[in-house]
């Protein structure tokens, strides 16, 4: 059943279409019926302009004139919404009806561009068009949008093709955009982060061991956007106290309803930027978060760099012992990656060494078995435990396991999760989770 846009909280309040919230809501149901749709997403030229030229209730006229030639085009073969501003969606779920995908959206954009008259005047305004559909380009709700705004941004940057139809290399392109102080701080503000979580299994059993939690936007336009494109400009502009404030709290949070209400105990890891650790108060506020869940600090394990070591090394053992002594657990993330001195590695009582990705991916030569080989070693005579990162094939998981790695993540296993995926996963029938990391034992050599 698709969704009732009788809730005034899914109406657009301009147009009266259903607004972002009811397009995810009813995107996510029509996947769920695995029928073929294309997800059409429009943009217009200039809309800014003609705010500006003609005022905003003139442009509120128009984009209510869009949204009637929208539905009026698509007929009944489609849904239309409004994302905001002057950006629409078109759900198209019968795919038979139309003659070519791109002659559609070639021709709705025509009509709709020739059809703006408000007041008796005809305006040249000119439209854009992105275009995803399923399963041919995408099989997910995040990744039909992702890659219909993916094509939209290719046809909005080219002078000759104003509908384009998503192609894999397109992603790429959308990895250049690069979010400001004030878009992030407004994500912030607008609860536009959230976190999945990875799995983390230990050899010989493949038990689950605990999460990884992993930072996410939901970008009000451009969909879900990686920690990898906004958390540089997080730390360049400061703004990553905040965020990383965020993270630790909606991660113990998430902690503490899997305890109360779901009855179970998982140890979840955080990453935290070295600047995190600069701030006078972060332990503090740490074992002020877990005290206010109840959460043990056993169950809790904070990923940090190399550089955060290195940096200040007396400020960082005073601070890792500190949480050590609260129970905390410290992992090593990438390890291989910065610039570790082993002099100054071995100072320090870390419980997990996370090996870079990058090691994996070259475990099957010779020589990247070695280099593997080595690591591992290494986090065993520091007494740590070694976790891979990255794992995604089985030739992989062999090679580790013959090497002693303690434990393993990876696509392999599974991709980061929702939080209820997460629980699903740990509920499920012979799969034991293992309390507490402090039951496990270093794995020897
Ligand atoms: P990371 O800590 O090394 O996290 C592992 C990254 O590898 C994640 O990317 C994960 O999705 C990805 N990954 C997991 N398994 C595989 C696999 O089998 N193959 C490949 N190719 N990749 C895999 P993600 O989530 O995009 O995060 C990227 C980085 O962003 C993280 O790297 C971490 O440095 C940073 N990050 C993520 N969340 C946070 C956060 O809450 N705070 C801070 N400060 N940084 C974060
Ligand atoms: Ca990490
Ligand atoms: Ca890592």
């Amino acid at each position: 059943m698709l969704p009732s846009f009788e809730n005034p909280l899914w109406k657009d309040a301009l147009t009266g279409l259903p607004n972002r919230q009811a397009f995810h809501q009813l995107l996510e149901q029509l996947l769920q019926q695995r029928q073929s749709l294309a997800l059409l997403l429009i943009d217009f030229d200039n809309f800014k302009w003609i705010n500006e030229s003609r005022g905003y209730g003139f442009g509120d006229q128009l984009l209510r004139q869009i949204a009637r030639e929208l539905e009026r085009l698509a007929s009944l073969r489609a849904s239309v919404c409004r994302l905001g501003g002057d950006e629409f969606a078109l759900i198209l779920t019968d795919l038979s009806q139309v003659d070519g995908l791109l002659n559609f959206a070639a021709q709705l954009k025509s009509d709709l561009d020739s059809s703006l008259v408000v007041d008796g005047v005809w305006l040249d305004l000119k439209c854009k068009v992105g275009i995803a559909s399923y399963p041919g380009d995408a099989t997910t709700p995040d990744a039909m949008f992702n890659n219909a705004f993916a094509a939209l941004q290719v046809a909005q940057n080219s002078d000759g093709t104003p509908v384009v139809q998503y192609q894999p290399q397109m992603q790429a392109q959308t990895l250049e955009y690069r979010p400001d102080y004030n878009e992030l701080k407004l994500a912030l503000k607008n609860h536009e982060f959230f976190l999945v979580y990875q799995p983390k299994f230990s050899f010989p059993s493949m038990q689950l061991q605990g999460l990884e939690a992993l930072l996410r936007w939901r970008h009000p336009l451009r969909g879900i956007v990686s920690p990898l494109v906004f958390i540089p400009v997080a730390e360049q502009t400061g703004l990553i106290a905040a965020i990383g404030d965020w993270v630790l709290k909606a991660a113990i949070a998430q902690m503490e309803s899997w305890q109360r209400e779901d009855g179970v105990d998982i140890s979840v890891a955080v990453n935290v930027s070295p600047l995190q650790l600069k701030d006078d108060g972060f332990v503090a506020r740490i074992k002020a978060l877990l005290n206010l869940s109840g959460i043990a600090g056993k169950f809790l394990q904070l990923e940090l760099t190399e550089s955060s070591l290195i940096e200040d090394p007396r400020r960082a053992h005073a601070i890792i012992a500190e949480l050590r002594s609260a129970g905390v657990q410290i992992a090593l993330d990438d390890f291989g990656t910065g610039y570790s001195s082993l002099a100054a590695l071995q100072t320090y009582q870390l419980d997990y060494l996370k090996m870079d990705k990058s090691f994996v991916q070259k475990i099957q030569t010779r020589q990247g078995r070695s280099v593997s080989h080595a690591i591992i070693q290494l986090g065993h005579a520091l007494e740590m435990q070694v976790i891979a990162e990255g794992v995604e094939n089985a030739e992989q998981e062999a090679a580790l396991r013959a090497l002693a790695c303690d434990q393993v993540q990876g696509f392999l296993y599974s991709h980061p999760l929702p939080a209820d995926q997460c629980l699903a996963l740990m509920k499920q029938p012979g799969l034991q989770v293992l309390q507490a990391a402090e039951e496990l034992s270093v794995t020897g050599n």
